[in-house]
């Protein structure tokens, strides 16, 4: 097969993919679901040895960053056994980077498996150290059961990205606890902006906080210095003097950052989306169940590929009360 072949119509080559494999959680964080969330019925789902073979075909063709992620990825069945298959792109080099975007809850239960597939590295999403405003953020979350999975996580030597979405009005004031806690326990922290995606039970131009505000703020107290430091997203870093770690923010609204995209997402159906933020997508369960061989498949996506947009044209405003998208982030993935 042709390597590194997924070039977009803009000169973007294609190298990190992004897999849901799962849209349930433990969890119910108030930006990213409704409390009565309908989820999709387990027929429809890829089984892990279609994951496996799906993410196999976006290797052979270029891509050299997986991220597994959800819903929540570590709720889903077996989900270690799927991270065993794929660590064999690890071993083979094909791979460069198998890792996971998670909330936490399950990860003291898997921390030393993971690591013993070859994985560097995982996300943890965090977004208040009160465990009563963590009850409340994630409507079903126990913070100390995170804590004890980043105690877990760290000692089976994986590194931890802390992921804090920006809330005005529930935790500006905290950031930067949270970036001393995360920089003292050596973890890196990543802020985001919370991006217009599904319908939620809150109103999200109360909780849109620019980061561009946010930095602001933390440049009063902290000195921040820009670094060229890269892990493969969107992420831009800074370098933090008095607590010696690495900020970063991630700002789909106050800083587009598409022209350097390098990535695309699969739902865990089999849907390929070429743009977090547009609806456009392709299907990949069909040629991947329609025919053995992976000819279909690799056709299908060459052809989504095509398709990939310039950008998202995310807005939060009093105007625009409709999401971006009517897909929930938990069907995406982050
Ligand atoms: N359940 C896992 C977790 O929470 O890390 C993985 C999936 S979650 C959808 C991935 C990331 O997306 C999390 O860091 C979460 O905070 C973020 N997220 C969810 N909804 C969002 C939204 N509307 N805007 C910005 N970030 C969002
Ligand atoms: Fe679950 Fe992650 Fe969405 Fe929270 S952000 S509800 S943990 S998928």
């Amino acid at each position: 097969m042709n390597l590194s072949s997924m070039i977009d119509p803009f000169g973007r080559a294609i190298t990190y993919l992004r897999v849901s494999v799962t849209d349930r959680c433990d969890f119910r964080c108030v930006y990213c679901m409704a409390e009565d969330m309908h989820f999709l019925p387990k027929k429809d789902l890829l089984s892990l040895e279609e994951l496996d073979r799906l993410c196999t075909v976006f290797i052979e063709k270029g891509v050299r960053r997986l991220r597994l992620t959800g819903g929540e990825p570590l709720v889903r069945k077996n989900i270690m056994h799927l991270m065993r298959q794929l660590s064999r792109h690890l071993k083979s080099g094909a791979l460069e980077e198998l890792t996971l975007t998670t909330n936490g809850s399950q990860l003291e239960r898997f921390a030393a498996e993971l690591s013993d597939c070859g994985v560097k590295r995982v996300n943890v999403s965090l977004d208040t150290l009160d465990p009563e405003k963590f009850r409340a953020i994630t409507r079903w979350g126990v913070l100390d059961r995170v804590g004890r999975g980043i105690d877990a996580a760290q000692a089976a030597g994986l590194k931890i990205k802390i992921n804090t979405v920006a809330l005005r009005g529930f935790n500006e004031a905290e950031i930067p606890e949270i970036m001393r806690w995360a920089h003292g326990r050596n973890m890196d922290m990543t802020v985001i902006e919370t991006m217009p995606l599904g319908e939620v039970d809150v109103d999200r131009t109360d909780q849109y906080l620019p980061l561009s505000e946010l930095r602001a703020g933390l440049e009063r107290q902290f000195t921040l210095t820009d670094i060229p430091y890269k892990t493969g997203g969107p992420a831009r870093y800074v370098s933090v003097s008095e607590t010696g770690g690495r900020l970063g923010f991630i700002t789909p609204l106050t800083h587009n950052f598409c022209e350097s995209c390098n990535r695309v997402r699969v739902t865990c159906t089999g849907t390929l989306y070429m743009c977090l933020g547009q609806e456009d997508a392709a299907d990949l369960r069909t040629p991947l169940r329609t025919s053995e061989g992976n000819e279909l498949l690799s056709r299908a996506i060459d052809e989504a590929i095509t398709r990939k947009p310039k950008g998202h044209d995310f807005v939060i405003d009093r105007r625009t009360r409709r999401p971006a998208v009517s897909r929930h982030m938990s069907v995406t993935g982050g």
